[in-house]
């Protein structure tokens, strides 16, 4: 297909790591693909082999119609050819250059005046116009990765490539770079691969998601499939499956929040970092949630409105586990519990029986997620 990256790669070091595997990249707009694994999985060996600092022992690489590698014809196009922008978690600003100055950097073949008017607007994209005559030891570690971003974005990547960007930072500024990049990303319509180890990370920023773990690219697809279809327990393991659901908020109760999942309602407790965001992420852990057989339908009125989340759902199977049992209960979306063998012997629990999930408002936890669709017609033109 040309309206994707598509990347087939086997790099392995001497010593014995490297990355193996599959993945694609949509083009013809933003969206952000987040590389997940744990610490020495081969995420940043991923990203390299996309940027061309590594070469593939085997493999093909293809933007769109453009080959950057192919191992069989022995095609390769180096790094400057690709057009591709990266940020990478130690990544230096030049100290003895102004923010302007770094940002300016990449643009030293553009005639003088087109390179400060792009240079004007990439700092205006990146809230940075205020801090353009600043050094970078002046600066807070979410600004200086702010000029990092701004200095790849610059010369007008077509992919733009981020390794850990927000590892060192705390969480306040974390949570402004997200939402930052989130937009950047709208305002330009560039596709980017976010490489962390973070499944918070995971959940704000990412539309897609590629799974690597030993080396291995091991699922790919959309941030919902995989969580809520992890490909192997390994997968699931990494993920630390959760309840997740895609919601939307739909207004206000008080001190909580109404979000709709599906047909149902829940009640959560806001967190500092939801705001007036709309698309979120529903996650609850399954141990948070009580079971009580039958349904509460038979004694109150309405099951869409409740200040106490109560879902009433039939239970469809369970999975043993160390000392405890998962039950899986079909909501109208599916929804797991966990409970231990002494519950369900108490309320001699069977398949297909219809049970209330009771679930606290604080146990419930959003996560707000800006979706690109819809945004995208309005969007300013692109920078590219
Ligand atoms: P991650 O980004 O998931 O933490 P990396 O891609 O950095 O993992 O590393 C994957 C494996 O490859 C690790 O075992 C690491 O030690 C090894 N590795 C990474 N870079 C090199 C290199 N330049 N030479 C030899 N081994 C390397």
């Amino acid at each position: 297909m040309a309206d994707e990256v598509l990347i087939q790669v086997e790099k392995r070091y001497p010593g014995g790591g490297g990355v193996r595997g599959t993945l694609t990249i949509p083009l013809g707009g933003p969206s952000v693909t987040v590389v997940f694994g744990p610490s020495g999985a081969g995420k940043t060996t991923l990203l390299r082999c996309i940027a061309g600092l590594e070469r593939p022992e085997r493999g093909l690489i293809r933007f769109g119609a453009e080959v950057w590698l192919d191992t069989e014809t022995g095609r390769w196009v180096p790094p400057q050819g690709r057009r591709v922008g990266f940020v990478f978690q130690d990544d230096v600003l030049f100290p003895h250059q102004t923010v302007r100055g770094n940002v300016a950097y990449g643009l030293r073949s553009m005639p003088r005046s087109e390179r400060a008017r792009r240079v004007a607007e990439i700092l205006k994209l990146l809230e940075l116009e205020a801090l353009a005559d600043r050094y970078p030891r002046t600066l807070s570690g979410g600004q200086r990765r702010r000029v990092a971003l701004a200095r790849a974005l610059a010369p007008g990547p077509r992919l733009l490539l981020l390794d850990e960007p927000l590892a060192a930072l705390d969480a306040p500024a974390r949570q402004e770079i997200r939402r930052l990049i989130r937009q950047v990303l709208v305002r330009t319509g560039i596709p980017a691969v976010l490489v962390t180890h973070d499944r918070d990370e995971v959940l704000a920023m990412g539309d897609r998601m590629a799974v690597v773990l030993g080396g291995e690219i091991v699922q790919v697809g959309t941030v919902e499939e995989v969580w809520s279809r992890p490909a192997s327990p390994a997968v699931a393991r990494a993920l630390g499956i959760e309840n997740l659901w895609p919601g939307r908020v739909v207004g206000r109760d008080g001190d909580l929040v109404a979000v709709a999942v599906g047909d149902r309602q829940l009640r959560a407790v806001p967190s500092e970092d939801l705001q007036d965001a709309r698309d979120v992420w529903v996650v609850v852990h399954p141990r948070d949630v009580v079971l009580e057989k039958g349904s509460w339908l038979a004694v109150e009125a309405d099951a869409r409105v409740s200040a106490r989340n109560r879902l009433v759902g039939r239970v469809v199977g369970f999975v043993p586990e160390e000392h405890v049992l998962r039950v899986w209960l079909d909501c109208g979306f599916r929804l797991a519990a966990v409970i231990t063998y002494q519950a369900r012997e108490a309320l001699d629990l069977r398949e297909g029986d219809v049970v209330t999930a009771i679930v606290k408002a604080p146990a419930v936890r959003l996560i707000p997620h800006g979706a690109f669709e819809g945004t995208i017609p309005g969007r300013e033109p692109s920078l590219a």
